[in-house]
């Protein structure tokens, strides 16, 4: 029997790994980590449910680390396939993976050194190493170029909009049974609207690639945003007025970000404003070794890019020549931003305030009033983001209870997830119904709120993927 289990992304946000299993072949779509709750991140120590030397291929479709960031651990487990993804995507994965793989050691070590693990010693998941090795198994894939992984199962990618080389994974089967089944994962869908105004996030051009003549059997789709709908509004005014408040004050803006893509894009924005005199001239931080690695990558990769961002990159060229514009490679150079007093903008990661030098930052500015902490992404419940966003008096760094006296400041409009009308908007360029529509990556109350919208417009079939649950697709 033929069937799809849902190994992670389900229930929660994080740790995307679907296993299709054909019976002759054993295939994930994704191989993510688990972040957030501590219920969740145990999972991340659990095997596959098959052994992972009987899985033959992982199809990747983007190098978020909730899509990718458990491949190392797989190959430790035994596997020995390949990961096939765009060549945007292994570019990133170059960078996220290796960073994971330093942040799990330090963590180890940390833990280690506290003696705060009931785990003795406490251990990585996989190391810098770990992830550096498994690299060299990572086949690039072009979009719209189907690949063959056996006689009877092919996939490829279509674009997801989501960020720089995301795909969705078009699979079809052809099982003994008869007709072909055709599958789709979506991925983490993009942004539909393609105006720079109220996506100023969104880096590449179009939105999701409408889906033509793709009858499909089952869609397994995203719920992020399923129960949200982003504001309309130019995010620009609202974000200089935040960090020329703060300036004025004599604080620092603290920006956690994701360091692959959305710092490059944040910069070259920050830049702009500057320039047009909308925000003044302060020394911007950007201290994310990877966010520093991957600008290379964001200024290669011009193909998937919107008109404005491509502009923007010709005007300016790389942010690592700007005038006034630091990056801080070594922990040295990080710590001297501590003992800084004037005002500025440090942007760092890692975005959900689940590890890297953000940590360090925070600790030194949430409990001075006159400092503004601006989240400008999504933030996964547990995560100690989360709690600062949502108006905590305290959070827990480095075994401390962190004082939250700082300004707390959002701006959606940087998401790179589809928005509940959007995902509509998408579901509406099926030119026929899937038959049965998984929905993932999404909390629970987003995942049921997005089903019922589904129901209600498009009157299709939807389930919410459960954990490790097992659907027939023969
Ligand atoms: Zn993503």
């Amino acid at each position: 029997m033929a069937y799809i289990q849902f190994l992670g992304a389900a229930g929660t946000v994080t740790g995307s790994k679907h296993l299709i299993n054909t019976g002759d072949l054993q295939v994930l779509v994704d191989c993510g980590m688990f972040q957030g709750k501590k219920e969740w991140r145990e999972r991340n120590w659990q095997d596959t449910p098959i052994p992972a030397k009987d899985i033959d291929a992982v199809v990747l479709t983007h190098a978020h680390l909730d899509h990718c960031g458990w491949i190392p651990r797989l190959y430790k487990a035994g596997y020995t396939g390949k990961v096939y993804a765009t060549p945007a995507t292994i570019d990133l994965c170059g960078v996220v993976l290796p960073d994971s793989g330093h942040l799990q050691e330090e963590d180890a070590e940390f833990h280690n050194k506290q003696k705060s693990s009931k785990h003795d010693p406490a251990l990585p998941l996989y190391t810098l190493e770990d992830a550096q090795d498994c690299l060299k198994n990572f086949v690039p894939v072009a979009f719209h170029t189907p690949t063959q992984l056996s006689p009877k199962f092919s996939f490829q990618f279509v674009h997801a909009a989501h960020i720089l080389g995301s795909g969705m994974a078009e699979i079809t089967i052809q099982l003994d049974s008869g007709a072909p089944r055709k599958l789709l994962f979506s991925g983490d869908i993009g942004r539909m609207r393609d105006s720079e105004a109220t996506t100023p996030g969104k880096v590449v051009r179009t939105g999701p690639e409408a889906v033509a003549d793709q009858a499909s059997s089952v869609l397994v789709m995203e719920s992020t945003y399923g129960n949200r709908q982003h504001p309309k509004e130019d995010a620009r005014p609202e974000l200089a007025k935040i960090i020329s408040d703060t300036v004025k004050r004599g604080g620092t803006v603290v920006i956690p970000a994701f360091a692959v893509e959305r710092t490059q894009k944040l910069l070259f924005i920050l830049k702009q404003l500057m320039e047009d005199g909308q925000i003044p001239h302060v020394p911007v931080h950007t201290d994310s070794p990877m966010a520093i690695k991957a600008i290379d990558i964001f200024l290669k990769h011009t193909e998937e890019y919107s008109p404005e961002t491509k502009e923007l990159i010709a005007k300016y060229g790389s942010p690592l020549k700007w005038p006034g514009f630091y990056f801080d490679q070594t922990q040295d150079d990080s710590k001297k931003i501590n003992s800084m007093k004037y005002p500025m903008i440090i942007v760092s990661s890692s975005g959900m305030v689940t590890g890297g030098r953000v940590m360090h930052h925070l600790m030194h500015r949430l409990s001075d009033p006159k400092n503004t902490v601006l989240f400008i992404g999504f933030q996964a419940p547990g995560t100690r983001g989360f709690t600062i966003k949502s108006g905590a008096h305290s959070v827990r760094m480095f075994n401390q209870d962190v004082q939250i006296r700082a300004q707390i400041a959002t701006i959606e409009q940087f998401s790179d997830h589809a928005d509940t009308p959007e995902l509509l908007e998408w579901l509406h360029t099926f030119q026929k119904a899937p038959g049965v529509t998984y929905l993932v990556h999404g909390e629970p109350s987003a995942a049921s709120l997005l089903k019922a919208a589904i129901e209600k417009e498009m009157k299709w079939h939807v389930e919410i993927a459960q954990w490790m649950e097992k659907v027939d697709i023969a």
